[in-house]
C-alpha cells in the first residue's frame, strides 16, 4: 500500500484514527466524541481481523448481523462527513499501516474485555506508544468496567445479588452523549476494501432469510427496538419476560452486543420512561447479569473453556453425538426443546426461559459436555457473547459462579406446561404439533391415539418420539453429580 500523505495534513493537525470495534454506534461513543472533540480529521476504520479471536472469531449468525451493522455505520458515517475505512487483516499491522499512509498522530477506542481482546489491545497500545503516536482508549461498553467493583477486601464478587447490590450503591451511570451532528474527514479518504469482498454473508444456502425478516441490526434497529419496548412491554416484563410465546422482552441481546447501543442509553431511557416500577427495576436487573458476565469472564479468563467449580473438569460427561444433532436441529421429541433449538436456527435468537431449558436438556438429560452446547449457541446466534454465552452455559451447568445447584434438574414437560401454557410457542416453531390440543402439546407421547390421529401427529415419523425418557436421565444425572461431589472443595 503506498505511503499517500494528503496534501492538508502538512498544514493542519495531524489526521485521528478511530479504531470501531464492538461499538458500531455513534451515540454515546466516547471515543468518537473524544476524537471529534480533538479538532482533528478523522479516518473511521472497521478491521476485521480473522485471527484475533482464535476459536472464537464471530459465527455464522454474528458475521450475517456484523455485515448489515457495518453497512449501517458506513451510511451514519458518510453522511456526517468521515466515510468509514473497511480493511481486513492482523491489527496491529492494518493500524501501522494506515498511521504511514495517512500521516496520524493519534488512535482512539473503546475498551473490550474479552480476554483475547484486551491482551491485543494492551500490546496494540504499547506498540503505537512507542513509535511516538498518542493512544486514547474509552469505557463505552458496560456500565460498570471490570475491577470497579469488589468486595470489602477488595477480592472480585461470585455472587450476583451481592454484585449488583453493590453496582447500586455506586452512583447512577453518568447520561449518554448525543451523537455528533458533523465530522470532518480527509479530503481523500484512504482506500478499503468493500464489504462484500469480505463474505460475511451465507450464500449456499442462504439460511438468512428467517434473520432478514425479523431483525433490522444497525445504531437505528436498535433505537426502534428500544422505543418499541419501552412503549409496550416494559411495564408488564416482570411478570411475562418467562412468556416464550410472547413478545415481552427487548431483543436488544445483539445490538447490545455489537454495541449499536449502549447500556448507559438503554439505562436513562428506561428511567425516563418506566421510572422505578417493578418492570423496569426488573429489566435493569437483566442488564446487571450482563455486568456480572462480563465481570466473570476478566476475573476468570478461561471460562470459555474451563469450569469455574474445578471439580466439574472430573464430571462423567458422555460422548452422544446421534443425541447432540437431534439437539441441534430440534428434534429430541420434548416440544418445549424443539421449539426453543427451531427459534434459533430460524430466527438467530432464543428466548431466555427457552434457552434455559434446552441447555439443561442438553447437559443434564443427554450429559453432553455445555462447550458444546456453547459451540453451537455461539455459532448460531445473532447474539452470541463470550461473556454472556459461557457466564450461562456454565450457571446451566451447575459449574459456574452462582449457579443453580446440579440436583435442579429442570422437567421439560412442567417448564413447558408452566412457561407455554397455551402451547402457543410449540405451535409456531413446531408445525407439526399445531394442532393438538393444549392438555398434549408438552407431552405427546402420553396423548390418546384419537387425539394424535384427530390432529395428524404420528409419533416416530412425523415427530420423534423422546430420544430420552427424562425420569430415568435425572436419575443418571444425579449419579453423575454424585460421583464428582467428593472433589468439590
Ligand atoms: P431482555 O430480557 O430484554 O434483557 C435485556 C438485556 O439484558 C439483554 O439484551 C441482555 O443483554 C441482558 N441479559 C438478559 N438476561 C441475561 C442473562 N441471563 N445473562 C446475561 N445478560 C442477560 N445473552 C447474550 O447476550 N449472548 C449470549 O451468547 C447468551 N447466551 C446464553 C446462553 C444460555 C445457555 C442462556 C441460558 C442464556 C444466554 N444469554 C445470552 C442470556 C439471555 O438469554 C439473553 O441475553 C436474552 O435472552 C436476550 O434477549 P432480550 O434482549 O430480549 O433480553
Amino acid at each position: 500500500m503506498p505511503h499517500i500523505i494528503p496534501p492538508e495534513a502538512k498544514s493542519a493537525a495531524p489526521p485521528a484514527v478511530v479504531w470501531f470495534r464492538n461499538d458500531l454506534r455513534l451515540t454515546d461513543n466516547p471515543a468518537l466524541r473524544a476524537a471529534a472533540a480533538s479538532r482533528r480529521r478523522l479516518v473511521p476504520i472497521f478491521i476485521l481481523d480473522d485471527a484475533a479471536g482464535g476459536k472464537w472469531g464471530p459465527g455464522g449468525a454474528s458475521r450475517w448481523w456484523l455485515h448489515h451493522s457495518l453497512t449501517a455505520l458506513g451510511d451514519d458515517l458518510a453522511a456526517r462527513g468521515a466515510p468509514l475505512v473497511l480493511r481486513r487483516g492482523c491489527a496491529a499491522d492494518v493500524l501501522a499501516a494506515l498511521i504511514g499512509e495517512t500521516g496520524a498522530s493519534a488512535v482512539f477506542w473503546n475498551r473490550r474485555y474479552e480476554p483475547h481482546a484486551s491482551a491485543r489491545d494492551a500490546a496494540i497500545e504499547a506498540r503505537l506508544v512507542s513509535r511516538g503516536v498518542t493512544v486514547e482508549t474509552f469505557d463505552a461498553a458496560l456500565l460498570h468496567e471490570p475491577g470497579t467493583i469488589a468486595d470489602r477486601s477488595g477480592a472480585p464478587h461470585r455472587v450476583f445479588t451481592q454484585f449488583w447490590r453493590a453496582c447500586r450503591t455506586v452512583a447512577e451511570p453518568p447520561r449518554p452523549h448525543p451523537a455528533p451532528l458533523r465530522l470532518t474527514g480527509l479530503a481523500t479518504a484512504p482506500g478499503g476494501e468493500r464489504l462484500a469482498d469480505w463474505r460475511l454473508l451465507p450464500t449456499a444456502p442462504d439460511w438468512a432469510g428467517g434473520l432478514r425478516r425479523i431483525w433490522r441490526p444497525g445504531e437505528a434497529g436498535a433505537m426502534a427496538r428500544l422505543d418499541a419496548f419501552l412503549s409496550s412491554a416494559i411495564t408488564g416484563y416482570d411478570r411475562t419476560r418467562d412468556r416464550p410465546g410472547r413478545d415481552a422482552t427487548s431483543r436488544l441481546s445483539p445490538h447490545l452486543h455489537w454495541g449499536e447501543i449502549g447500556p448507559r442509553q438503554i439505562w436513562h431511557a428506561v428511567r425516563a420512561s418506566a421510572g422505578d416500577g417493578g418492570g423496569a427495576e426488573r429489566f435493569l436487573t437483566e442488564l446487571g447479569w450482563r455486568e456480572f458476565s462480563h465481570h466473570l469472564l476478566h476475573h476468570a479468563p478461561d471460562m470459555p473453556e474451563q469450569p469455574l467449580r474445578r471439580e466439574f473438569a472430573r464430571f462423567p460427561w458422555r460422548r452422544a453425538d446421534a443425541h447432540l444433532r437431534a439437539w441441534r436441529r430440534g428434534h429430541t421429541g420434548y416440544p418445549i426443546v424443539d421449539a426453543g433449538m427451531r427459534e434459533l436456527w430460524t430466527t438467530g435468537w432464543m428466548h431466555n426461559r427457552a434457552r434455559m431449558i434446552a441447555a439443561s436438556f442438553l447437559v443434564k438429560d443427554l450429559l453432553v459436555p455445555w462447550q458444546d452446547g456453547a459451540a453451537w449457541f455461539w455459532d448460531t446466534l445473532v447474539d452470541a457473547d463470550l461473556a454472556n454465552n459461557s457466564a450461562n452455559w456454565q450457571w446451566i451447568a451447575g459449574c459456574g459462579a452462582d449457579a443453580a445447584p446440579y440436583f435442579r434438574i429442570f422437567n421439560p414437560v412442567l417448564q413447558g406446561e408452566k412457561f407455554d401454557p397455551d402451547g402457543d410457542y410449540v405451535r409456531r416453531f413446531v408445525p407439526e404439533l399445531a394442532r393438538l390440543p393444549a392438555a398434549w402439546i408438552h407431552k405427546p407421547w402420553q396423548a390418546p391415539g384419537s387425539v394424535l390421529d384427530a390432529a395428524d401427529v404420528r409419533l416416530g415419523q412425523t415427530y420423534p418420539r423422546p430420544i430420552v425418557d427424562h425420569g430415568a436421565a435425572r436419575v443418571r444425572a444425579l449419579a453423575a453429580f454424585a460421583a464428582i461431589k467428593r472433589y468439590a472443595s
